[in-house]
């Protein structure tokens, strides 16, 4: 039953310190999509100035991740594509005629310079920020350049081409029985939930705008099929939600799928485009009520990776991604901002806050109520624990192996491949890992910041 819960300051405990691993490349503010483009990747570099700038790098650690390889790649998309995407080029775009059309890339998803690197970037974070997760080395994984969950097993969907999403949930799949994605980016999270539509390993939960708006798809009634029915979960909403109404079915739908699911890690998405007076958005959420879903969700307690997504009027998304950056490290930042490099972007208030606006709630509290009890209804069907086979893995990884990579030199040296690996894991029975299977891992880069570049930072700050 629907009840409207009061929108409550937001709070932190101090006293519940989490270790968050923040993954950041400097490269990924200079890709440009191209003038006129509403994606801008620069709001990633945005972002990042604001959390250093408000002192946030001495409290979590902050890594460069290795760029995901095209074999990394390809555990989720197809060869021919990965491929094509390593090789088009705005120079050599006339040579692949064909394949544009095929793979989807054009308007919406322009070839531009470093298309690759920037996928491989997005990717890098996530997959790393999963290793990082499933060997126990951080409570949160922070990745602002992924997010992107429109892209599709072969085709480049919605200003994504890597779903760097997807290929985090595979890497947590190695070592969790169940993982929880949550969607509150104002798009459906199409390419997420088609990749685990069939699987009761990965529940997906989409909050978004439903109807004539981008992609089209998640609907009330798109619950999952096969072993995967009732592990995907659509709460289609119409304009104008505000920070009380999205509180409201929020929090008893995710509170409702902790309690039945159980998932041992949680991947969210923190798409920014459904804050108030985003370019593309039509939602009405404050800076706190879309931070709200954050901190809610790592009241839980459960290993959590953070992923961006949309978010199409910059400062908004840098403010609120800085803010909830603040949160995961149990700090709440103050209001004033720091001087930064891109200061002058934020006037004329120079504040922390993304405010909502006047605009019509269209949610009336009859819709909530229908969309609440169906969805609640269906959860109950998840109650018995879902099938943890290890060998019940996506059938995305089910390739045989690779005798040159399963040699074994191969195997001793970098862990052979993924069936093999999928294999040993399936033999030993374990979700977690052991220092003695770290080899096998998705390799975990020493790029950690050192005191010195740290150092200067602060110094940095100070001079400012
Ligand atoms: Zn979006």
């Amino acid at each position: 039953m629907y009840v409207q819960l009061p929108f409550d300051e937001l709070k932190v405990d101090p006293s519940q310190k989490k270790r968050v691993a923040y993954f950041y490349d400097a490269d990924v503010g200079n890709y440009s999509y191209g003038a006129g483009h509403p994606m801008k990747p620069h709001r990633i570099r945005m972002a990042h100035s604001l959390i250093m700038n408000y002192g946030l790098y001495k409290k979590m650690e902050i890594y460069r991740a290795k760029p995901a390889t095209k074999q990394e790649m390809a555990q989720f998309h197809t060869d021919e594509y990965i491929d094509f995407l390593s090789r088009v080029t705005p120079d050599n775009l006339d040579l692949f005629n064909k394949e544009q059309i095929k793979f989807n890339v054009g308007d919406d998803c322009p070839v531009f310079d470093g298309l690759f690197e920037y996928c491989g970037i997005s990717g890098g974070g996530s997959m790393e920020g999963a290793a990082r997760l499933n060997r126990g080395k951080c409570d949160i994984a922070i990745n602002y350049a992924g997010g992107l969950h429109h892209a599709k097993k072969s085709e480049a969907s919605g200003f994504c081409y890597l779903n760097d999403i997807v290929l985090g949930i595979i890497e947590l799949l190695r070592y969790h029985p169940r993982v929880l994605y949550i969607d509150i980016d104002i798009h459906h999270g199409d390419g997420v939930e088609e990749a685990f539509y069939t699987t009761d390993r990965v529940m997906t939960c989409s909050f978004h705008k439903y109807g004539e708006f981008f992609p089209g798809t998640g609907e009330l009634r798109d619950i999952g099929v096969g072993k995967g029915k009732y592990h995907a979960v659509n709460v289609p909403l119409r304009d104008g939600v505000d920070d009380a109404s999205f509180k409201s079915i929020f929090e008893p739908i995710i509170g409702g799928i902790m309690e039945w699911y159980q998932p041992s890690v949680i991947v969210l998405q923190c798409g920014g485009d459904s804050l108030s007076g985003d370019r593309l958005g039509c939602f009405n959420l404050s800076m706190s009520g879309h931070a709200n879903c954050v901190n809610f969700v790592k009241k839980f307690n459960v290993p959590l990776m953070v992923l961006g997504g949309g978010g199409y009027t910059m400062r908004n998304v840098a403010r609120t991604w800085a803010f909830e950056s603040g949160l995961l490290n149990n700090v709440k930042l103050p209001t004033e901002l720091p001087y930064n490099e891109y200061y002058e972007y934020y006037g004329p208030d120079y504040k922390l806050d993304v405010r909502p606006s006047n605009m019509h709630n269209a949610n009336t509290p009859e819709f909530l109520n229908k969309i609440l009890t169906n969805i609640l209804s269906n959860l109950d069907h998840t109650k018995f624990a879902p099938s943890v086979q290890m060998n019940d893995v996506p059938h995305d990884l089910e390739d045989k192996g690779d005798e040159q990579e399963d040699s074994p030199e191969a195997i001793d040296s970098k862990g052979g491949s993924q069936f093999s690996k999928d294999q040993q894991i399936e033999k030993d029975n374990e979700f977690y890992d052991d220092d003695e299977k770290d080899k096998g891992d998705k390799n975990i880069s020493d790029n950690k910041l050192t005191d010195e570049e740290l150092k200067e930072i602060e110094d940095l700050n100070h001079q400012n």
